[in-house]
């Protein structure tokens, strides 16, 4: 099987690029591209033989060849999302594989039972990110390994967790990388994560939207490489979550996937990953999709208020949802034709909802980034609401690990974020060093269990 894959515009102008040329819009109109697959192809495998050797998982898969997949979740899936990328140029840490948590309990409070988690965060850098950026990063191995290319840095604009998945694929290939962040608008963690990588480190004064604006400008000099999800490179990385989603539900496809949306990459992704597998005959059916935003970062959700007729960017308010405070997502024409594919929704959460989401999903064992909050809360009013039905199978994409986030849950239990009634506020118990004090406190505590 010979396959291969290319660039197109997404509203159809005629044209191929390479995926190794240094593109990012359509030449012609202006607008994104996207990769294009053989599925012709990709079609001389039957739905059942893509699941069969899917199933073989890395470790069948990589035994054979010794290098094959490399315990990578993206690269197992390696004839969907590049396949003219080189076993040797490959930049993996490991991704993908994440698990998906079957949450009862949170379900029942959230008023859908079948509640199921897809715990992106548990990845190398602690976000999705990682699964669009060993893609690019690698293809960007590639393009260097094969002499003649202009490339000699990468760099994106990010609102924390881009940056940290470029800094340390950039690291894990020698290749140098430029970050462009919004001064005092990340947490600290995400701020650290490109510096202790390396990366060459821009804090601006300015949202998200502002780096956006000032990296697309420094890269117009086609020696450093856009690595935010403008570029599709990233895309097809990302797209993987869905077809694991539907692998680890053993090929059944849930009634929903909701998952918070900013700059509009990822539902982008997940629906063309979960399109394609439904074109090959892999799953038989697609689920609907439920984007979430932030109220404060909420031009989707107001897009989808007048029937996509019109999108006005905005200024992006200052959420604890960080990674989603975005005015102007660069992929919205994407986000609209996949939610119409999909049948999907769009619906949005305040800071109070999604800080008792979150402090929710930790009572029920979880660790919840604030843009996993966003995207509980949602999935709350839209079974409340009676668009997710009782009965109906849930997966929630949570996008990060809540470790990154400890200013946030730090400031929900010391009740100190502005705007949120901490309902599920949990602080420590100061208590001097006596035993009488201790088990008084402790019989106390109990009458309330
Ligand atoms: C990037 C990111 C998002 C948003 O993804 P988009 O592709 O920008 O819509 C959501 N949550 C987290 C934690 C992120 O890092
Ligand atoms: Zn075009």
């Amino acid at each position: 099987m010979s396959l291969s894959a290319w660039y197109r515009c997404i509203r159809g102008c005629e044209g191929r690029y390479s995926v190794f040329d240094v593109i990012y819009r359509c030449p012609t109109c202006g607008g994104l591209l996207e990769v294009a697959h053989d599925t012709a192809a990709l079609k001389e495998r039957s739905g059942a033989e893509w699941r069969a050797l899917f199933d073989q998982g890395s470790r069948g898969r990589g035994q054979e060849s010794g290098v094959r997949g490399q315990g990578s979740g993206v690269w197992d899936k390696v004839e969907w999302v590049l396949p003219q990328i080189r076993a040797e140029n490959r930049v993996t840490l490991g991704e993908g594989y994440t698990p998906l948590i079957h949450s009862p309990r949170l379900g029942r409070e959230l008023g859908a039972k079948d509640l199921w988690v897809k715990q992106c965060g548990v990845s190398h850098t602690g976000s999705f990110k990682d699964l669009g950026m060993t893609v690019l990063v690698s293809a960007v191995a590639q393009m260097m390994a094969d002499g003649g290319s202009p490339v000699r840095a990468v760099a994106c604009a990010s609102t924390g967790d881009t940056s940290a998945a470029l800094a340390a694929y950039a690291a894990a290939a020698g290749i140098p990388a430029i970050v462009f962040l919004p001064r005092g608008k990340i947490s600290t963690a995400q701020l650290i994560q490109p510096i202790a990588n390396g990366a060459h480190v821009l804090a601006l004064d300015t949202d998200f939207d502002g780096c956006m604006r000032i990296v697309k400008e420094v890269t117009r000099d086609n020696s450093i490489y856009l690595a935010n999800s403008m570029n599709s490179l990233r895309v097809e990385g990302q797209k993987t979550v869905g077809i694991e989603i539907v692998q680890q539900l053993g090929w059944q496809v849930p009634d929903w996937i909701v998952l918070p949306s900013g700059n509009l990459g990822n539902i982008s992704a997940l629906a063309k990953g979960l399109a394609l597998a439904h074109k090959l005959g892999v799953i038989d059916r697609l689920p609907r999709l439920a984007a979430a935003q932030a109220e404060l970062a909420n031009p989707l959700y107001r897009a989808y208020q007048t029937g996509f007729q019109r999108f006005e960017p905005m200024t992006a308010g200052a959420t604890a949802a960080s990674a989603i405070r975005i005015g102007d997502p660069v992929s919205y024409e994407k986000a609209v034709a996949a939610l119409r594919q999909f049948d999907g929704v769009v619906e949005q959460a305040n800071e109070d909802e999604l800080a008792d989401a979150a402090a929710l999903a930790d009572r029920a064992g979880l660790y919840a980034c604030p843009h996993t909050g966003v995207a509980l809360a949602v999935t709350a009013k839209l079974a409340r609401r009676g668009v997710i039905q009782p009965g109906q199978r849930v997966v929630v994409i949570s996008t990060a690990h809540g470790l990154k986030f400890s200013e946030f849950k730090i400031g929900y239990h010391e009740g100190a974020l502005a705007d949120v009634v901490t309902r599920h506020r949990n602080p420590p118990v100061e208590l001097p060093a006596d035993a009488g004090a201790v088990k008084a406190e402790i019989v106390r505590w109990l009458q309330g269990q």
